[in-house]
């Protein structure tokens, strides 16, 4: 045999060997993946095609030859349906039933064709061996149902190619444009190889078509292995992922960003395409607070100020395993809605509706906090008592409605007299309580008469008419000292409110301390 037909019977057992490697490798690992079954028979096709080839070509009679040149058209015919339909699955494209029937029924008849071609010479017009090759050779002419069938074939790859372009277009991870590139470029070889075969320009008349698959397959391999194709298509991503409400992250190990959904832009401004592939705290940026919760993988509530409005995020880890790594998936689940109803009960059991001052309860646990603070560490604290004079009075004359804006502007002016540190709370009914840490009796006096002048002053109108009223005073203080002088909230509590009965019967609009009483 001369030595350039054993090197290509090499070359072209070698290209088979490999698709039917990948064809054994699609059967076990990607059956059940978006275009996966078609993938199978694609490379077991071209591998019987692949292999017959190679006999054929070993072959030395036109008898022997033209046999295998028939297990050849066997399969032949299908390797473009099989090949538009592995990428009509993989961008996620269904046929219409007559179309699927048409894509097999043309093969069928080109295999029926080829196979009586003795009968009717519509396929080959005439066969002949060529004898100026250094090893023998078919020399075809060609008849019309094989410029049918050629176009088939490349009807196919167009469509093939359409489909994965306008996939291209909407893809803006280098992952899947990586992807889609590499089938492009497998589609496009053995178009280019049967360019040249088809119009003669290739050496002795070889057809390229089993060689050309087989670098065809190199690259749907390459595609296959490094990037996991089929295993993530866009399909799966752009359905499920990218339409998801939360925000996702997908990390490797290592933390290096590997994809994320849309709803993440609203989260991670300045996340893009360039980031993936970079560690997820140098795309958050170092030190934040969001950088500090990846890193430790705490699952809390996150509020992000992006959009303006603040939007609070809980957010969630979970390592997932694929076929091959483990992967880190952070989910961002919006709970703004539960985070403001938590955020209103409390403010609810904290504060007074009519006054907006804080409630008894809450303002008598925020005393003691103060007041268990001030024992070990001493000071003064104060606490102030005041009651409306003839409040009564007021809903009598004007209406239980025009109290209620009494009590309202009361509470404004008390909240604007006050320290920073300072706590107000509604009492009861008509009656206020402050407690003021770190104030002695006498700036506790100062303030309580600074806040009964403005309450005397300070006028309500209400129906076309002016309301005015008093309030009284009772101020109980204490200067804690170490263990010596301790204080408890109830004791001072019951001081100030006796002087503040001491105020109402001294004639009210005036303030007492407790230390002058009895
Ligand atoms: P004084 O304190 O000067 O002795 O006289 P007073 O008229 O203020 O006496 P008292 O403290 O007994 O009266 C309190 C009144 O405050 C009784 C109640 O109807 C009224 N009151 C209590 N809570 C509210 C409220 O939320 N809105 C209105 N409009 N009135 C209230
Ligand atoms: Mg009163
Ligand atoms: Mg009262």
């Amino acid at each position: 045999m001369p030595n350039e037909a054993f090197v290509y019977i090499v070359i072209v057992s070698l290209a088979g060997i490999l698709s039917s490697l990948l064809c054994l490798y699609a059967y076990f690992r990607l059956k059940d993946v978006p275009g996966g079954k078609p993938y199978i028979f694609v490379t077991l096709f071209s591998a019987i095609f692949t292999f017959s080839y190679a006999v054929e070509l070993s072959s030395t009679t036109l008898e022997k030859i033209l046999i295998w040149l028939s297990v050849e058209y066997l399969v032949l015919p299908f390797i473009p349906t099989f090949i538009l339909l592995m990428c009509l699955g993989y961008v996620g494209q269904k046929l219409k039933h007559w179309m699927s029937y048409l894509l097999f029924l043309l093969p069928i008849l080109t295999i029926f064709m080829h196979a009586t071609n003795e009968l009717h010479h519509l396929y080959y017009t005439s066969i002949e061996l060529n004898r100026d090759s250094p090893f023998p050779i078919l020399k075809l002419e060609y008849g019309p149902w094989f410029y049918v069938h050629s176009i088939y074939f490349f009807l196919c790859f167009m469509m093939s190619m359409i489909s994965l372009g306008m996939e291209l277009r909407k893809t803006r991870l280098f992952r899947f444009r990586m992807q889609i590139i590499l089938m492009v470029a497998g589609i496009m070889v053995p178009i280019i190889a049967n360019y040249f075969y088809l119009n003669n320009l290739s050496p002795y008349g070889i057809d390229l078509g089993p060689v050309s698959m087989s670098i065809s397959f190199i690259l749907h391999g390459a595609a296959l292995f490094s990037y996991q194709m089929f295993h993530v298509t866009p399909v799966a991503r752009e359905t499920v992922f990218e339409n998801m409400r939360e925000g996702v992250i997908v990390l490797n190990q290592e933390g290096v960003l590997v994809d994320y959904n849309h709803a993440m832009l609203n989260i991670i401004s300045n996340l893009s395409s360039q980031c993936i592939g970079k560690p997820i705290v140098d795309v958050i940026g170092r030190g934040t607070h969001l950088a500090e919760i990846v890193l430790h993988e705490k699952e809390c509530d996150f509020r992000s100020s992006l959009s303006g409005d603040n939007t609070y995020y809980h957010i969630r880890f979970s390592n997932v395993k694929n076929k091959y790594k483990f992967m880190k998936i952070i989910t961002f689940v919006d709970v703004t809605e539960r985070v403001d109803l938590q955020e209103q009960l409390q403010y609810l059991a904290r504060i007074d509706g009519l006054t907006e001052l804080y409630n008894r309860h809450f303002f008598m646990e925020e005393s003691e906090k103060i007041v268990s603070s001030l024992n070990k560490k001493g000071g003064n604290v104060s606490i102030i008592m005041f009651d409306i004079d003839h409040f009564k009075s007021i809903n009598d004359t004007f209406g239980h409605e025009a109290g209620d804006l009494v009590l309202a502007r009361v509470a404004g002016v008390v909240k604007n007299c006050l320290r920073s540190h300072d706590i107000v709370g509604r009492y009861g009914g008509e009656e206020f309580i402050l407690c003021m840490p770190d104030a002695s009796l006498l700036a506790a006096e100062e303030m309580a008469d600074f806040i009964r002048r403005n309450i005397s002053q300070a006028v309500v109108r209400y129906s076309e008419k002016e309301i005015t009223v008093t309030s009284s005073f009772g101020i109980s203080s204490v200067l804690i000292r170490g263990e010596a002088v301790q204080a408890t909230l109830q004791t001072l509590i019951r001081e100030a409110d006796q002087a503040l009965y001491a105020a109402k019967r001294k004639g009210r609009n005036c303030v007492e301390l407790f230390e002058k009483v009895g």
